[in-house]
């Protein structure tokens, strides 16, 4: 059984079949799913859908795209969510300079004030980075003393160099379709400088369908495809990795049972 670390099943493309999706989970092979919220409408939505499944978890946050809509309301929201022992995580939050569709430096702060939200909450974060590295780097070490507890890089996909640096943060990361893609060579010099003890795996969906899928809707149940994947480029038991990424998962998402 896998756990899917990071999905958005509130998303419209849902909307056919969601519970159908839900409730097929269990004998898809997927124990847990991480439903993550995007900005405060999607994770309200995240929230409901994880206190109506057992199988369910959410993570509450505003992502890089919208930090412009970001409040004082929209923090003091996540916090009385993140009560529930269903919000696993502050995310998805982070950088990306490649649509830039929040200014840099609003994405910057509001970055920063989420993390300090989730160390207040004692919770995880779920960064989603693009194009910003460097940035990324300079704001995790000017604000490691809102770092302790857990950090997870979602569906990584910046260079083995940089993941390197990192290190020093103590992240996991998260891997999904986009590492079965023929583009992919990253993933050959990433995963193997990973801890085994750091790697977990997550769809994205609806986006990033793995090969041999793609231009379908992903689904949760392609989680698989990545472990598959990696168990390649590791040339690890595919058994083993999904053992260790659900030990993983339970040790970084703590309120995960
Ligand atoms: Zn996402």
């Amino acid at each position: 059984m896998l756990i899917d670390t990071h999905c958005h099943l509130t998303d419209e493309r849902f909307d056919e079949d969601r519970e159908e999706i839900i409730s097929s989970l269990f004998q898809n092979g997927i124990e847990r799913a991480i439903v993550v919220g995007y900005d405060r409408q999607s994770s309200s939505e995240s929230f409901k859908l994880a206190k109506k499944h057992e199988n369910l978890y959410c993570a509450v946050g505003t992502h890089p795209h919208d930090s412009n809509k970001y409040g004082v309301s929209d923090a003091e929201y996540y916090k009385e969510l993140s009560n529930d022992e269903k919000v696993v995580a502050i995310g998805e939050i982070g950088l990306d300079y490649f649509y830039d569709l929040s200014e840099r430096e609003i994405q910057r702060k509001v970055f920063v004030e989420q993390l300090e939200l989730a160390d207040s909450l004692k919770l995880p974060v779920i960064i989603h980075l693009r194009d910003a590295y460097e940035d990324m780097f300079d704001l995790l070490s000017r604000n490691v003393h809102y770092l302790n507890h857990g950090l997870l890089f979602h569906c990584y996909s910046g260079s083995a160099e940089m993941a390197k640096r990192y290190f020093k943060f103590d992240p996991y990361f998260a891997f999904g379709g986009s590492i079965t893609f023929k583009n992919a060579k990253f993933c050959y010099e990433v995963l193997p400088i990973i801890d085994k003890d750091r790697i977990l795996f997550e769809t994205d969906s609806p986006y990033l369908t793995p090969v041999p899928f793609r231009g379908k809707r992903n689904e949760p149940k392609f989680t698989r495809l990545a472990v598959e994947k990696a168990s390649e480029i590791l040339n690890v038991e595919v058994d083993e990795l999904i053992k260790s990424s659900i030990i993983n998962a339970r040790r970084l998402f703590t309120k995960l049972k």
